[in-house]
Order: structure tokens, then C-alpha cells, then sequence
């Protein structure tokens, strides 16, 4: 596939407008400014547009006025003006990837409200209009899927961060949702991002190693991965992560694209990495513990197991390395779902 495809949440299309979030008064002008337009979260879960028919999936964008109060605001940025689709490793994001990019003007400011129950039942008490990022991204624009992804990633660290972690006080939302400052000592904490590696392993067949988390259900298969340790570049966490999980001794490690991961505060560094000289692929050793199964797949071996194994879903840098690897789509597999 061209080296131009983005990972599925990758894709974005907007100005973060970072400057705006220091402005005083920035709340109150973003109110009164009738451009202004809100989109909404609720445990997690994105308002959709209601589906006219033959169009594409897309945000629910609401005036101001019309969307609910909330504890937690978020400026998330500025519309960008419509550019040539980005090819998606997703077909159906690739179908749809300008669907929604001519609705809102570009310079449209957008903010994300997060709803409490009561909050987001008034709004809109059908279950169906709230979707989750797994399932919506693939379907989204590139904006839709890139403003989704953001407001998430900022919600959950929200929700994780109420509290100052050296001192305990409470703390207070400033910068637009950006950032918090500690009530007691006035010091600001910033969202955190938690890196995580992910690695396809070839071997000198160009074969590729799968592993079985002991997680997951059975058959079901994907890339080693795991977060980068305090210390640690991430060519040193490949190669440990693959030493731990399979036995392996991995070298030629090479960076190939990243995506976040907001669930709930990943950002997901993809790297591909092969089997070492004098390291004989078929010792592979799961662990035991995180792995319990090892597989070796030719792509001929890969396109014949997709009836049998399950492979990661199409939202996930997984997926997107895994095609790369096999160059196009593979062939359907069992589904894979929800974690
Ligand atoms: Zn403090």
C-alpha cells in the first residue's frame, strides 16, 4: 500500500487553535459567537448526526444555545478548509472520507461538552445516535474521526485527573479544558499520553509472527505490543517487548506510523522488526503469561486461517500494519470486537 496511508485514528482535518485557549474570556466569546458549534460525549459515547438518507455517518454539531450545560468544556479547534480525501487503510472510512468535510464553514470553532446521564437522556434518549470510537471511526470523515478521537482522549484525562497527584487538592479546568491547576499550589498538570509499542515481526521468510493474548478470546490473534517503560527509547521496548512475550531476539527495528489510542490514553508507536541472525524463528516461546499462543503466518497461510482465526479490528494500527505486511486488505476474517 503507499506509504501515505494514515492508521484510522490518525486522520484528522482540523486547526487546534492552540493560541485561543489561553484568551481570556474565550468561553463567553465562543457562546456568543453564532459560528460556534458543540459536539457532545456521554460515558464515552459521541452524539451522532441523525442518518439522512445516502449520507455518511457524521458528528452531531450543536449551536451553543442548544447543547447542555457541563462541568467539563474542551475547545478542541478550528474547521480547516476541505482538502483531496486522505486514502484510508479503512475502505469504508476511504468512501466517506470527504462526506462530511463541506457542512461547517472552515474557522468554525468546536467544542466538546461532556454530559452527565441526566444531561445527555434529555438531549437525545435514543441509544443508537451514541456511538463509540471503535465503531464510529471507520465510518467518519476525517475531521468527524480525528474530533471524536481528540475529545475522548481529553475526557478521559479529565476524568482520571480530578484530584493534584503531589498534593491531593482538588484541581480546576483552565485553558480551554487543556489543562488543570492544582487548587492548593497553583501549579498546572497537562493531559498525559501513555506510549505503547506495537511490532510486526518478520522472520527471513517474511513470514509474520501473531501472538494470542491471554486476554482474548481463543483464535483470536494479533501484533505483540506494550507500554514503554519509564527510561526505555522505544527501539529498546521493541525488542524487550518481543524478548518477553515470544523468546525472540529481534534487530532491524523501524519506525512506521502511530495513532492514538484513547482508550482509555494510549498513543500507539508501530514499528516493524525481524527475527535476528543466528535466532531460529520456530524457537518462539509465548510467555504464558500475557501470551499464550505464537503463530508464524506466510501471507498464502494468513488468507487460508482468516475462517479460523480472529484478526484485529479495522480501527486499529494492528489492522493497518498487518495490511501493510500483506499488501491490501486481507481476506475476510472472523469478527473482532469490543475489549
Ligand atoms: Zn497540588
Amino acid at each position: 500500500m503507499p506509504e501515505s496511508t494514515s492508521p484510522p485514528l490518525a486522520r484528522a482535518a482540523l486547526d487546534r487553535d492552540g493560541e485561543a485557549r489561553g484568551v481570556d474570556g474565550f468561553a463567553e466569546r465562543f457562546d456568543a459567537d453564532p459560528a460556534s458549534r458543540v459536539i457532545v460525549l456521554h460515558r464515552g459515547r459521541a452524539l451522532l448526526a441523525e442518518r439522512v438518507e445516502g449520507s455518511a455517518p457524521r458528528l452531531q454539531f450543536l449551536e451553543p444555545p442548544r447543547a447542555p450545560g457541563s462541568t467539563l468544556r474542551c475547545y478542541l479547534g478550528r474547521t480547516i478548509a476541505a482538502t483531496a480525501p486522505v486514502a484510508s487503510a479503512d475502505e469504508a472510512a476511504a468512501d466517506v472520507s470527504t462526506a462530511s468535510s463541506d457542512d461547517l464553514p472552515p474557522g468554525t470553532p468546536i467544542e466538546l461538552r461532556v454530559l452527565d446521564d441526566a444531561a445527555a437522556a434529555r438531549l437525545e434518549p435514543e441509544d443508537a445516535r451514541w456511538a463509540n470510537l471503535r465503531t464510529a471511526a471507520p465510518v467518519l470523515g476525517d475531521r468527524d474521526a480525528g474530533l471524536f478521537t481528540e475529545a475522548l482522549a481529553l475526557a478521559n484525562w479529565h476524568s482520571a485527573a480530578p484530584f493534584c497527584p503531589r498534593c491531593g487538592s482538588t484541581t480546576t479546568v483552565v485553558q480551554a479544558g487543556w489543562a488543570r491547576r492544582c487548587d492548593r499550589e497553583g501549579n498546572l498538570l497537562f493531559p498525559r499520553t501513555d506510549p505503547a509499542v506495537i511490532v510486526l515481526v518478520t522472520d527471513d521468510e517474511d513470514r509474520v509472527l501473531l501472538g494470542s493474548n491471554a486476554l482474548w478470546e481463543q483464535n483470536r490473534f494479533s501484533l505483540l505490543a506494550g507500554f514503554v517503560e519509564p527510561g526505555e527509547s522505544l527501539e529498546s521496548a521493541v525488542i524487550r517487548e518481543v524478548g518477553e512475550e515470544a523468546g525472540l531476539r529481534v534487530d532491524r527495528v523501524e519506525y512506521r506510523g502511530s495513532q492514538p489510542w484513547p482508550l482509555p490514553a494510549s498513543l500507539m508507536l508501530g514499528f516493524t522488526a525481524r527475527v535476528a541472525d543466528g535466532t531460529t524463528p520456530s524457537t518462539a516461546m509465548p510467555d504464558g503469561v500475557e501470551i499464550l499462543a505464537l503463530r508464524w503466518f506466510s501471507r498464502d497461510e494468513l488468507a487460508a486461517a482468516t475462517q479460523e482465526v480472529a484478526l484485529p479490528g479495522g480501527t486499529s494500527i494492528a489492522r493497518w500494519l498487518l495490511e501493510r505486511w500483506y499488501g491490501g486488505p486481507v481476506p475476510e476474517s472472523r469478527p473482532w470486537t469490543a475489549t
